[in-house]
């Protein structure tokens, strides 16, 4: 199986209403960006019980990011962090980072009135994302450089997170 090994971190908000990953993952179906998990067994009998897709002896993972944080500040796991991510191609990426996504829509001119979402990061989010970066970075030796918003890729023609996030 394809194995990566992450380098960076990559920041985005879904640009949308608070959701549970399964939604985004549905979502993200369309696109046509998904990932095969079928080993370890116990990972694909974890994301079965959670409702993804199961395909023979194993599960079809269409959301992009590797973490979601939610209005609440619960994290729930996206593709695993070994898997190709489909959140920025920008730079190749999906291919050497881990992406992780707060739901909402932080851009004040998409999302003026809060129609799209939470128009700001809730505290729970930016307390859950500070433990979640500490945590990623330090078991992948990832430097502060390494963590980046996706508009701040160079190459990448984004506005997300939007303008109302800040680290
Ligand atoms: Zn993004």
């Amino acid at each position: 199986m394809e194995r990566l090994y992450p380098r960076f971190i990559i920041i985005h908000h879904t640009a949308g209403h608070d959701a549970p990953a399964l939604e985004i993952d549905a979502y993200h179906a369309r696109r046509g960006f998904g990932v095969f998990l079928e080993e370890p067994e116990y990972l694909v009998e974890e994301y079965a019980d959670r409702g993804f897709e199961r395909v023979k002896k194993g599960v079809l993972i269409h959301i992009g990011y590797h973490y979601l944080i939610r209005a609440d500040g619960s994290v729930e796991k996206g593709r695993p962090d070994f898997m190709r991510g489909a959140h920025c191609s920008a730079q190749n990426m999906n291919f050497k980072s881990v992406g992780v996504a707060l739901t909402g829509n932080f851009d004040s001119v998409d999302n003026p009135d809060g129609r799209k979402g939470h128009t700001e990061p809730t505290a729970s989010q930016m307390k859950s994302l500070r433990g979640l970066l500490d945590y990623l970075s330090d078991i992948y030796e990832i430097p502060q450089s390494g963590i980046i918003l996706h508009r701040d890729v160079v190459g990448a023609a984004t506005r997300c997170p939007g303008d109302r996030f800040a680290l």
